[in-house]
C-alpha cells in the first residue's frame, strides 16, 4: 500500500474532527500531501469517519487522478488540489462544517480579531470566501483568493477551511476557529463586542512571526 502512515494520519485526524464536534454524520472532509512524491491522501466520499482505514484514504497525483483507493475521492477534491497546486507551504487541508463558524459567516463577511487566540492560531482575522457551489474548482479558487496569509478561511454558508504545515496543525486551526466563533457568537448576543485595536493586532501578529 502506497503512503501507509500518512493515509493512518489522514484517517486518525477525519476522526477526531468528527469527535472535536466540527462535522456530523460523514460531512467535511481531510488530506494531506506527501512532500517526497507529491502526491495527496484525501478521506474518501460519504463514508463513516468511525470506519475509514487507511486503504480507505484514496491517493491522488495532483492532477487529481487516482494513483491508489478503492473508494470514490471526497466530492471537495478541487478544493484540497486548488491549495497544494499553489501553496507549496501547505502540507495539510482540513475542510469542516463547524456550525458557529458557519453561521457567522451566513451574517457577516470575517470573524474579527475579538480574541488573541484567532491571531495566534490563525494569523488575525478570519475572512469569509463568497458562496460558490460544493465541489467545484471555482470554490477552490475563491478559498485561495480570500485567505491571503492566514491560517484559515470560511467559504460562506458551508463550512470552514484550516491549513498546515501537518495535519495536527491544520486541525488544532479548525478547533480554534470554530471555539473563535462560538465565543464571539455568544458576545454578539450580549451586545456589541469589543475588538483588539490594529496595533494590538499588529503587535500580536509580530509575535507569531508575521512581518507587518
Ligand atoms: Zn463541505
Amino acid at each position: 500500500m502506497l503512503l501507509p502512515e500518512l493515509r493512518l494520519e489522514v484517517a486518525e485526524t477525519a476522526r477526531n474532527m468528527f469527535r472535536w464536534g466540527l462535522v456530523r454524520g460523514t460531512s467535511g472532509n481531510i488530506s494531506a500531501r506527501d512532500p517526497g512524491s507529491g502526491h495527496v491522501a484525501l478521506t474518501p466520499s460519504g463514508m463513516d469517519y468511525e470506519k475509514v482505514h487507511p486503504e480507505d484514504v484514496v491517493v491522488l497525483s495532483i492532477d487529481g487522478e487516482v494513483i491508489e483507493g478503492n473508494r470514490r475521492p471526497s466530492v471537495e477534491k478541487p478544493l484540497h488540489l486548488a491549495f497544494y497546486r499553489a501553496r507549496p507551504d501547505v502540507l495539510a487541508v482540513v475542510h469542516t462544517h463547524a456550525p458557529y463558524a458557519t453561521a457567522l459567516s451566513m451574517v457577516y463577511p470575517e470573524i474579527p480579531t475579538a480574541m488573541p487566540e484567532i491571531i495566534f492560531a490563525l494569523g488575525g482575522s478570519v475572512p469569509v470566501a463568497p458562496y460558490t457551489t460544493p465541489g467545484t474548482e471555482k470554490l477552490g479558487l475563491g478559498a485561495l483568493e480570500a485567505i491571503g496569509d492566514r491560517k484559515g478561511v470560511i467559504l460562506q454558508n458551508h463550512g470552514t477551511v484550516t491549513i498546515g504545515e501537518s495535519l495536527d496543525r491544520a486541525l488544532h486551526r479548525a478547533v480554534a476557529l470554530e471555539d473563535a466563533a462560538y465565543i464571539y457568537s455568544l458576545a454578539l448576543q450580549l451586545g456589541k463586542p469589543f475588538v483588539l485595536s490594529a496595533e494590538e493586532t499588529r503587535a500580536l501578529r509580530a509575535k507569531v512571526g508575521y512581518k507587518d
